[in-house]
């Protein structure tokens, strides 16, 4: 579904991403683990279409993301980190405006609503206002508003960052339900065991290439004395500490 081959981004001299290659499939939970700095975003902002790159290339649906963008965006959505919608409208008005914009009209706004709405589990907030709403169903909604237009691809770019730990649990566990629908998401984090408890596959990536990648269950196990092969978990922390050391050097 994603087939990313020998990407390579600078911001001037500076180097996010170097001779990166990654495949994704269809109805997968991926995750990109990094540290700080270590090219999530622009990754997401590349695929989304919102950056630039210098050399290599990105197919997604079999197409070329610089020849096909426009079309490669309809089947997509980039849930933003933080909070879009409006405090003072209901739940179910603000699922109705951005709708709107979208243009879904018609049966299949009521089947898109249905869907986006028993996912993140917002049947007894419709009529709140969404300024009302807790920490954790404010992001619920966002994720529902998300979920609208039915994207093949979902990507989050560190959606927990700097929420609290009851709905940070709600965002994973929707996004964990998602699973279920065969949905496809990229899930970026710097937190080990938000990776561990909803995705299916990921990737390790540091100073903008990949460490490692592949089954997440796999990963977390494989350990090999005589090759020096660290579990995922290991093998993250080794990463960040040597990130740390050299931020402090
Ligand atoms: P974080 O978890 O801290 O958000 P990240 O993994 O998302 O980090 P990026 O934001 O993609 O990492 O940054 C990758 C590298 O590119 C870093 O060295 C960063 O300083 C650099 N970088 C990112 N955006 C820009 C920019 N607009 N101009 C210059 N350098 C940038």
């Amino acid at each position: 579904m994603i087939r990313i081959t020998h990407l390579t981004k600078y911001y001037r001299a500076v180097p996010a991403l170097q001779d990166f290659n990654m495949k994704i499939s269809k109805g997968v939970i991926f995750g990109l683990l990094g540290p700080n700095g270590a090219g999530k975003t622009t990754l997401i902002s590349i695929l989304n279409g919102l950056t630039p790159f210098q050399k290599g290339d990105v197919e997604i649906f079999g197409m070329s993301l610089q020849k096909n963008l426009r079309q490669i965006r309809k089947r997509c959505t980039l849930v933003p980190q933080s909070l879009a919608l409006y405090e003072n409208l209901t739940v179910m008005e603000n699922l109705h405006f951005f709708a709107g914009i979208q243009k879904i009209t018609g049966s299949t706004l009521q089947n898109n609503l249905e869907h986006a709405i028993s996912v993140n589990r917002l049947q007894r907030v419709l009529a709140q206002k969404a300024g009302t709403l807790s920490g954790g169903q404010k992001r619920r909604l966002n994720i529902a508003i998300g979920l609208l237009n039915t994207p093949e691809i979902l990507y989050f770019d560190e959606p927990t960052i700097g929420i609290d730990p009851e709905s940070r649990n709600e965002i994973l566990e929707t996004i964990h339900s998602l699973k279920k629908e065969n949905q496809t998401v990229i899930y970026t984090s710097h937190y080990m065991e938000e990776i561990e408890k909803i995705c299916d596959e990921a990737a390790i990536i540091n100073h903008g290439e990949v460490i490692r990648q592949g089954d997440l269950k796999t990963m977390l196990h494989e350990t090999d004395d005589s090759t020096q092969t660290l579990n995922l978990e290991s093998l993250f922390i080794q990463l960040t500490r040597d990130n740390q050391e050299g931020a402090d050097a």
